[in-house]
């Protein structure tokens, strides 16, 4: 039994197409169509027994796993609210999360189970805790093991079929927290299927493609990577981490189709020293997304696989993606792609006044549709600062289109730096840099200047066994900025601080300040 809509659809419609295909593939797992509707049907009954079903929140917690991903769909067939949670959020973090949406059961991993015990003593709308792949009694007290879980339900899977409406809640999903605190952002069934039928249409996805993709399970890049390939009857070989040397062994040896992931991902993969020669020679196609990058990676990405790098645009506001590259056009190098159809985009005056600016100029990103959230859980104010009664969503992000419909991301209204009067994007300069043969990555935030108000300053990871100093990297940015826009100052780190998904954590940049100065 399955919502009459909604993505709790997704896997019984895949298993009555092609019951004995592989959907999912995780670690030594291998699960085919029917297995996963099984299981989720298993879940979903088990959810009932204990008294959890419509409109209940079911959080997830945890590393990508198949647990996880049965488990999701399980709540769906149940008629509850999923809850999909970061993994790297810390104890507290999690006990605001959980107590934010008012949770009602929560799944978590093994390597999680410890963090949401001591969570749950500030959270009292939790009934049930149960931990994936334990049945051992190291399990914390209170928790039950997944098994046993599974077992509730006392044989009988029947479940009948919730009640939900298109415009139900179906997921509150939290941002990323990028630019601040994670706001919980409420998806409607109609918005999760939809994103992910349309964007397995954009992509040509079909019965043949086999993802290989470390995305969180719990992002809705990665969400939408998973659900848009179940749908099509595909193949997702599901990474619990990324690992860069790893990934490119899952490419060859499962003979990946499409890789997903975002900028990080790429390139790391292209500095591993496996790469050189890896066997990528399957892939049909790649998308990335998810913060800006510079074209040059897309470009040394695409001169080693067949077929397009697509990138693609989207937020966790509008349930996954809104803007995408389809297989149908070339690819325009640089630009985010065009809308999903059925979505409304258009750019905004920057000063957050109603109506359009010209063609090739910035302005705000804004998106309306079936595709936009319901608001932000519990909070009015921050619904009300960015949807309008007029139904447009102001994404915070800079953005321009051309004549021919390609939307271009320039940087996010947040991350611009002003200074001595001038508006400078750090995606500009990070763009720049990270054309270096020397620079792996780089990474631009703005510091505090008496005298200018702020002023850039670059966070730069070095190749394996280079001499850069920062006197080099502000020459290089010499010949190539303008003066207003050059970083004050070079910072040589190890690392960048990154959200689980692998995207640039900006605001944590200056934490980086006491590193290295060359
Ligand atoms: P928070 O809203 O909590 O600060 P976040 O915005 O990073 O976090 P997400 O919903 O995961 O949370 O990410 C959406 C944002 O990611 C977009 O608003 C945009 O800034 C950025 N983004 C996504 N895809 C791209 C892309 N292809 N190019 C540039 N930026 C992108
Ligand atoms: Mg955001």
């Amino acid at each position: 039994a399955a919502p009459s809509v909604g993505p709790g659809q997704i896997l019984p419609f895949a298993a009555t197409r092609h019951p004995d295909k592989i959907g999912l593939v995780v670690g030594d797992s291998r699960l085919t169509y029917r297995e996963l509707d099984r299981l989720s049907d298993n879940v979903a009954a088990s959810l009932r027994a204990g008294g959890i079903g419509t409109g209940d929140v079911v959080s997830l917690y945890g590393q990508n796993s198949w647990q996880w991903i049965v488990s999701y769909h399980g709540a769906l067939k149940a008629g509850a609210v999923v809850n999909p949670v970061n993994v790297m959020l810390t104890g507290p973090e999690l006990a605001y999360v959980l107590g934010d949406c008012g949770a009602k059961a929560v799944f978590a991993g093994p390597d999680q189970a410890g963090t949401v015990s001591g969570a749950l003593d500030s959270v009292a709308s939790v009934d049930l805790f149960c931990v994936f792949g334990r049945s051992d009694a190291s399990a914390p007290e209170g928790a039950v093991p997944w098994d046993d879980f599974l077992a509730s339900a006392a044989g009988s899977t029947a479940v009948s079929a919730p009640d939900v409406a298109p415009k139900d809640l179906c997921c509150i999903g939290y941002t990323s927290g990028t630019t601040g605190h994670p706001k919980g952002a409420m998806q409607s069934h109609q918005s999760v299927l939809l994103n992910c039928a349309l964007t397995a249409t954009m992509h040509g996805r079909g019965v043949d493609e086999i993802v290989v993709t470390a995305l969180p399970a719990a992002h809705v890049y990665g969400n939408v990577a998973i659900n848009s390939t179940f749908l099509a009857g595909g193949t997702v070989v599901l990474m619990e981490r990324f690992d860069a040397a790893h990934a490119l062994h899952l490419i060859a040896t499962e003979h990946a189709t499409l890789f997903e992931g975002v900028p990080a991902m790429y390139s790391m993969m292209l500095a591993d020293p496996a790469f050189e020669t890896a066997d990528v020679t399957s892939l049909r196609k790649s998308t990335i997304g998810g913060q800006t990058f510079s074209p040059s990676l897309a470009e040394r990405w695409q001169a080693r696989v067949a077929g397009p790098v697509l990138e693609l645009w989207g937020m966790t506001e509008i349930a996954g993606l809104g803007t995408t590259h389809s297989v149908f056009a070339p690819p325009v190098l640089g630009s985010i792609g065009v809308s999903l159809p059925g979505t409304e985009i258009k750019i905004a005056p920057i000063d957050g006044g109603a109506g359009e600016v010209p063609v090739g100029t910035p302005g705000e990103l804004v998106v309306r549709g079936p595709l936009v959230m319901l608001g932000y859980h519990g909070r009015p104010d921050a619904t009300a600062e960015v949807l309008g009664a007029d139904g447009w969503l102001r994404t915070g992000d800079v953005a321009y289109v051309d004549d021919t419909g390609h939307f271009f991301v320039v940087d996010r209204l947040k991350d611009m730096i002003l200074t001595a009067g001038y508006n400078v994007y750090p995606a500009e300069i990070e763009r720049v840099i990270s054309s270096h043969p020397q620079v792996t990555m780089v990474a631009v935030g703005k510091r505090p200047d008496e005298v200018k108000g702020e002023v850039a300053v670059a966070y730069v990871v070095t190749a394996a066994g280079s001499d850069l100093d920062a006197a080099a990297v502000l020459e290089f940015c010499r010949e190539r900025l303008a003066a207003y826009k050059r970083p004050r100052d070079v910072v040589f780190v190890d690392a960048l601080p990154t959200t689980s998904s692998g995207k640039l954590m900006r605001r944590k940049l200056t934490e980086l300040d006491h590193a290295i100065s060359r």
